[in-house]
């Protein structure tokens, strides 16, 4: 038997049992024999998948990490225009929370989120151990929270 042949076997096999959606069209494929769905005529291959896909999990990190680097790289840039336009000196606050913070954490978590959407980081992200890429999201989306809670009670000092 041929390869091909085993594979629209197993198809049938599977078919055979359990009730199955046509992923083009949604016919039920239930009791196919061919490898093609008789409602759409589009050709059927079984195929193996990860039973736990990271790409969700990818997403909301990469997102995450845009999320909190768009802000501070913004800041960082109006600091930097403040700064050249020659206003005066800053303060250590100001310092601190407009050049400081954002010039390490902005390109940082931009960096980071350029990192896992490549092709290689994708790659590396997928291959980590689970406890360790559960980890790398919360740990960046705590990060991301915190720096938001900490700029928002700041602003919040500053009005008050
Ligand atoms: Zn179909």
């Amino acid at each position: 038997m041929d390869p091909g042949e085993a594979r629209t076997r197993a198809l049938a096999d599977i078919l055979a049992a359990e009730d199955t959606p046509c992923p083009n069209c949604g016919y039920n494929l239930r009791g196919l024999t061919g490898d093609r769905c008789p409602e759409c005529n589009q050709r059927l291959e079984i195929a193996v998948r990860l039973a736990e896909d990271r790409l969700c999990m990818l997403i909301f990190t990469i997102i995450t990490l845009c999320i909190g680097s768009a802000p501070l790289l913004c800041l960082l840039m109006i600091a930097v225009i403040a700064f050249s336009s020659s206003r005066g000196r800053m303060t250590g606050s100001e310092l601190w929370w407009i050049v400081l913070i954002p010039g390490i954490f902005g390109p940082l978590l931009g960096v980071g989120a350029g990192f896992l959407a490549s092709a290689r980081g994708r790659r590396w992200f997928r291959r980590l151990p689970d406890g360790q890429a559960d980890a790398l999201s919360i740990a960046s989306a705590l990060t991301v929270i915190l720096l938001a809670v900490a700029y928002f009670s700041k602003m919040i000092h500053e009005i008050g």
